[in-house]
């Protein structure tokens, strides 16, 4: 037993693996956002849940009698990377439909991102030059990089829908963020037809 197992979920007294159907009764999660970590992104998850509205966030934790936090009532989770790219979050959409069963899935990019600095290549290249290190293999050319913004975000929602990590019945939306203004804009909405009929 190491120093923390007492912590973990499936060394608790009665708790079942294979029994698991997942934890949704306690935190009632549908909605997985990817944004970029810009701290002047960080109003996207409350304007995303205007937006797609019947959306709690940021919600507030659930007590039990001991105080012990035992749920939340947060509907929309959040990812966060560099660009908000999807390539990076799909271990987290995996998952995240393991424990919660997710039902959308939301990408946004944003104005002003520290990636549209920059092309693949020449992070690549430059990172090479400085730590002698080669990453020319280590990931998704088309994520390193926000070349063109509605190119980024339909090549995200792309990869999402053609990803063995996402159920298909997830649906995807897509939007552009202007962070002087919070204006989010819809680029791409991918809902399976079967869905939307
Ligand atoms: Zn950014």
């Amino acid at each position: 037993m190491g120093q923390f197992s007492a912590y973990e979920y499936r060394k608790l007294p009665g708790f079942d693996m294979n029994a698991f159907e997942g934890a949704n009764q306690a935190i009632p999660m549908k909605t997985l956002v990817i944004h970029c970590f810009d701290p002047r992104a960080a109003d996207i998850p409350l304007a995303v849940a205007a937006y797609l509205g019947d959306e709690v966030y940021p919600g507030e934790n659930i007590l039990d009698e001991s105080g012990n936090r035992v749920g939340h009532t947060r509907t929309l989770f959040v990812e966060t990377n560099a660009g908000g790219r999807a390539a990076f979050a799909l271990e987290s959409v995996a998952a995240m439909d393991y424990i919660f069963s997710v039902q959308n899935v939301v990408v946004v990019h944003h104005s002003f991102c520290g990636t549209t600095t920059l092309t693949p290549e020449l992070l690549i290249k430059k990172f090479h030059d400085h730590h002698r290190a080669d990453i020319a293999t280590m990931f998704d050319r088309g994520s390193l990089a926000i070349m063109d913004f509605e190119d980024s975000i339909k090549h995200d929602i792309a990869l999402l829908r053609s990803s063995p990590a996402v159920p298909k019945r997830i649906k995807l939306y897509g939007f552009f963020y202007e962070i002087s203004t919070g204006k989010l804009t819809e680029v791409v909405r991918d809902i399976p037809a079967w869905m939307s009929t």
